[in-house]
């Protein structure tokens, strides 16, 4: 029984677990890296895995970050499983196919640079195509949550609500090696609590093993209600200077959340009942698919829909679909609300819309999630004063610039220290994993001290017996000096 972490250890993307058991090899997620450095390189999964000898992938959720390798992994011979709840196999399909549109464009840029350079090396290839994609999606196989499945003899898994995005799950498996049981539990990325839409995230009761993120493991997040106020207040306020509302959002989970907020705003008479255009062919598909999947639902959004009040319904909403009626939105004189991916103005739509609503004074801007280092949202955020949209265009920045965080689809380190609490019954190793160094290392100080378990927090390719007691013992973390 050996655990190796091929990806997400002491980083946040390109998760990967593989488990090694009596029973077929699993790997639990399989990502991909989406940081700065070699991403290529890294997505290449030259990983000495063998991908023909792994049976199972178990999937917590269709991040690309968990999911965004599985087609590399079917070109690459695997030929088993990819075991996951109903939402996250059609979030996939979506997630993919648009990953594999990027690959291959990426990949047409790359090879014009090799061909002008003098062709070295071999042709630039895409790590995988559509048709990779395509023939992938019929090796899915849809569970349902908090049913036990015996995928062979000696190895059962079980997929609880992560409460991170539509359809995510911490995975709970069980491994019988001659007459004992033990049990692993992977969180996936863990939600927070009290979040619209999405149930709470549900921690299994018990386990011997934990793998658990720590995204946001040095951090405290804004209470949410505070967050919902100034929303509240920022379209108010944009409305009385007859602006536009412009939100940079992405098209699955963060685009549903907001519509959810201001379907409750306009119901309740709190701004006035104005257009709000969604604008992503992405978004407008995923909203589709949360359409389909009321089974993921907590019990206020199921009551909402109960009572033909359901958030993606609403007066004044106005789905966009075609290019054409995308650039109309730009004629629009009177207030409105627009929400557009991506997410971090780095590709999409809202380009567009930026180049026509950042040098009006009486518009906003809306940040709704992290703007990571390098991204046109960053660039703004920070405060630059004439950006590029598009090479060789400048706009300057007039309008107002807004950023709300507390509506982030990670807990915080109280509540992954919660989440953890209710897991801990039995005092079982713990691995800290998808987290920065400087995140990983804060949660795991938290768990020695509060909670009292030993942790461990891996490198890439760190690989352990999980029965062999004394190298646990020897490995286990101690604390470093947290600044
Ligand atoms: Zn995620």
């Amino acid at each position: 029984m050996r655990l190796s972490f091929l990806g997400a250890a002491r980083q946040v993307t390109g998760s990967k677990f593989w488990l090694q058991t009596p029973a077929g090899n699993v790997l639990v997620d399989c990502g991909l890296y989406q940081g700065q450095e070699h991403p290529r390189v890294q997505n290449n999964l030259d990983l000495n895995i063998g991908p023909a000898d792994i049976k199972w992938v178990l999937l917590t959720h269709a991040h690309i970050d968990h999911s965004g390798l599985i087609p590399r992994l079917y070109k690459l011979g695997f030929r088993g499983q990819v075991v996951t709840t109903a939402a996250t196999a059609d979030l996939c399909e979506l997630m993919l196919l648009d990953s594999a549109h990027i690959q291959e464009e990426d990949a047409k840029f790359d090879l014009k640079k090799w061909r002008r350079y003098g062709r070295p090396g071999p042709p630039p290839q895409p790590l995988h195509t559509v048709q990779d994609v395509q023939q992938c999606l019929q090796t899915f196989q849809p569970v349902a949550y908090d049913e036990k499945i015996q995928l062979a003899p000696g190895l059962v898994v079980r997929f609880r609500d992560a409460g991170h995005i539509l359809g995510s799950a911490s995975i709970e498996v069980w491994l019988t090696e001659g007459d004992q049981e033990h049990k692993i539990v992977f969180s996936g990325d863990i939600g927070s609590p009290n979040r619209p839409i999405l149930r709470d995230p549900q921690p299994p009761p018990e386990a011997d093993f934990v793998v658990i993120e720590s995204t946001s493991g040095d951090r405290r997040h804004k209470p949410r209600a505070e967050s919902v106020t100034r929303l509240r207040n920022i379209i108010r306020t944009t409305i009385k200077r007859r602006g536009h509302v412009l939100i940079p959002a992405f098209a699955v989970g963060r685009t549903q959340e907001v519509l959810f907020e201001l379907a409750d705003f306009i119901r309740a008479g709190d701004i006035p009942q104005i257009p709000v255009f969604v604008d992503s062919p992405m978004a407008v598909e995923a909203t589709e698919i949360f359409r389909r999947h009321p089974e993921c639902f907590d019990q206020e959004m199921n009551q909402l829909i109960q009572s033909d009040q359901s958030p993606f319904r609403f007066p004044g909403l106005q789905i966009v679909r075609t290019r054409e009626e995308s650039m109309r939105i730009n004629d629009f004189r009177k207030p409105c609300i627009i929400i557009s991916a991506s997410g971090m103005c780095t590709g999409g739509r809202i380009r567009h819309h930026l180049r026509h609503h950042l040098g009006h004074r009486q518009d906003t801007l809306l940040f709704v999630g992290y703007q990571a280092a390098g991204t046109l949202g960053r660039e703004i955020l920070d405060g630059a004063k004439r950006v590029q949209i598009f090479p060789r265009e400048t706009h300057r920045v007039r309008c107002k610039v807004e950023s709300l965080d507390g509506f982030s689809a990670h807990a915080d380190q109280a509540g992954l220290l919660a989440w953890l609490e209710r897991v801990a019954s039995n005092t079982p190793d713990v691995f800290v994993v998808h987290g920065e160094e400087q995140a990983a290392f804060a949660l795991s100080k938290a768990i020695v001290d509060r909670l009292g378990l030993r942790v461990h927090v891996p490198e890439v390719f760190d690989s352990y017996d999980l029965l062999d007691t004394v190298s646990l013992q020897t490995r286990a973390f101690h604390s470093p000096a947290i600044t």
